[in-house]
This record gives structure tokens, C-alpha cells and sequence, in this order.
């Protein structure tokens, strides 16, 4: 049985891929934070729709000693980690001049950063077992920008930058890299800011979704968690042994523009 580890999978997208992959057969190792209570009652619902084994790491993605001690964990349960997803991330969205310098670096240190450590503490492994899947998150503003996100933008193209190197260290090894860029996608985090947008404008939510938040998405609809998770799943997968160091766009035609 295989196994993968996604980062930031106590909400969103990544817990989307961690249920797809649970789906599908594999052991999984989330990680995130929250309430662990609540964590907890998500891991065991995971759990129960596989016949893998799901775990739970606290690692904060600001530790590089907590992210190299959460792979180790991941190889020690399952004997090997084949697939990882660094996915963790956060926004803030401030004009340059007024950009909080905390905000700064721990957008940079989570959003960038986290997935250097959690790629380097997963690759001799992979290189060793001559088979890796590294599937990072990233998004349209990793090739693309908008103003106010001057953090997000830099560390996503960053990102980038790191999986296309990834890519020619493991080329002869087995060991693939890829980013998946999203458009908006529909997380709890986005509906939230949808209601409160509607109210702060006095629009209706349907005219925020149109006018403010799919403004630079042709298609004028969200990109679904699902769909993200259906595309980890193939990256994962044998079929997709010659696709590395790629930059996969889905986001409904944002960055053709
Ligand atoms: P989300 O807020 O729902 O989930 C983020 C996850 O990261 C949570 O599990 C959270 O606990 C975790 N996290 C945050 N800080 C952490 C830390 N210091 N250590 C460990 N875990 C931490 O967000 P989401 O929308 O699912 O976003 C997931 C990824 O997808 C992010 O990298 C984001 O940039 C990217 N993305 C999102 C969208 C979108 O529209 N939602 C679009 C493009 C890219």
C-alpha cells in the first residue's frame, strides 16, 4: 500500500486531497492546524472510507526540525513515503508600502519555505526507493500577479522555481515534481469571504462571486476541490511517470489571458 503525506490538510483543499487519496487506497499522514478534538473526528471520518490507515502530525509549517520529524514519522509507520503534497498556506493582502513585515515572512516561510523542507527531508528516501510523487500546491499567482498579494506572489512563483529544480534532481530517479496552480477555489475559507464581501458592498452574493472574485476567471465559476484532488490522484500515478517539473494551470482560463 502506498502512502502519502499532504501538508495543511485539516481544511480546504488539502483535506480534499487527502480524502482522494484515502479513496483511492493509500495510507495518508495530514497535518494542519486546528482544533484537535476536531482534527481528531476528521481523521477518524477519513479513515473510515479507505483501507489504508490515516495518522495525524502537528507539524508547524515554521519548524523545520517539526516538518523533517513529521516525514520521519511517515516512513517509520508505513516503511516508505511515495507521495507529498505541500499544500499549507495562508494570504494577506495589503498595498506594498503598508505589507506587515511579519505578515511577509511567514507567508514566505509557510507558502514557500515549508515546501523546500518538506522536499528535502522527503527526497533521499525517494531517490533511494527510485519513486517519489511530489505534488505542490500553488496557484495562478505563481505565474501571474495581482496587486496587494506581493507575499503570496512571490513565494508561488517561488515555488515553481524550486519544483522545476526538484524535477532535474530526481529526473533519473523516479522521483517526479509538478505544481498544480488553482484559480478561486470553492474552500470554506473563500465562501466566508464571499458573505462578507456581499455585506461590506451591499451586493448579492452571486454579484461578488461575478463581479469581484471570478473578475480574472473567463469561465465565471470556481474551481472545485474535487477536481484539484482527481488531478493529484493522476500526477500520483504511473500514467504520469513523464510529467515532471510542470506547471499545471486550473483556473478556468485566468492566466490565458
Ligand atoms: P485553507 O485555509 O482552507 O487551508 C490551509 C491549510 O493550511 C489548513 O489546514 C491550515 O491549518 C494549514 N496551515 C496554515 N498555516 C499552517 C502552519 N503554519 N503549519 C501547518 N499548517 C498550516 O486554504 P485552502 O484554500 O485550502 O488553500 C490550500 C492551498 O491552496 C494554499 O497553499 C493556497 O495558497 C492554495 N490555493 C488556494 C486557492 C483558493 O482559492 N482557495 C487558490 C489557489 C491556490
Amino acid at each position: 500500500m502506498k502512502t502519502a503525506l499532504i501538508t495543511g490538510s485539516t481544511s480546504g483543499i488539502g483535506y480534499g486531497i487527502a480524502e482522494a487519496f484515502v479513496r483511492n487506497g493509500y495510507n495518508v499522514v495530514i497535518n494542519g492546524l486546528g482544533d484537535p478534538d476536531e482534527i481528531e473526528q476528521e481523521r477518524a471520518k477519513l479513515e473510515n472510507l479507505g483501507d489504508g490507515q490515516v495518522i495525524y502530525d502537528p507539524a508547524n509549517m515554521l519548524k523545520p526540525d517539526e516538518i523533517a520529524a513529521m516525514v520521519a514519522k511517515a516512513e517509520k509507520t508505513f516503511g516508505s513515503l511515495d507521495v507529498v503534497v505541500p499544500n499549507a498556506g495562508i494570504q494577506h493582502v495589503s498595498k506594498i508600502e503598508d505589507f506587515p513585515i511579519e505578515k511577509w515572512d511567514a507567508i514566505i516561510g509557510i507558502n514557500m519555505s515549508s515546501v523546500f523542507h518538506v522536499i528535502r527531508s522527503s527526497f533521499a528516501g525517494m531517490k533511494a526507493r527510485k519513486h517519489g510523487r511530489i505534488i505542490a500546491i500553488a496557484s495562478a499567482h505563481g505565474l501571474v500577479a495581482s496587486p496587494f498579494k506581493s507575499a503570496y506572489v512571490t513565494a508561488k512563483h517561488g515555488v515553481l522555481g524550486l519544483i522545476k529544480t526538484v524535477a532535474l534532481e530526481g529526473a533519473e530517479f523516479g522521483v517526479t515534481a509538478n505544481a498544480i496552480c488553482p484559480g478561486y477555489v470553492e474552500t470554506p475559507l473563500v465562501k466566508g469571504q464571499i458573505a462578507d464581501t456581499a455585506k461590506a458592498r451591499n451586493m448579492s452574493e452571486e454579484e461578488v462571486i461575478q463581479k469581484v472574485i471570478l473578475e480574472a476567471q473567463p469561465t465565471k465559476q470556481f474551481v472545485q476541490v474535487e477536481q484539484i484532488a482527481a488531478l493529484a490522484l493522476f500526477l500520483a500515478s504511473d500514467q504520469a511517470a513523464q510529467i515532471t517539473g510542470s506547471a499545471q494551470s486550473m483556473d478556468g482560463g485566468w492566466v490565458a489571458h
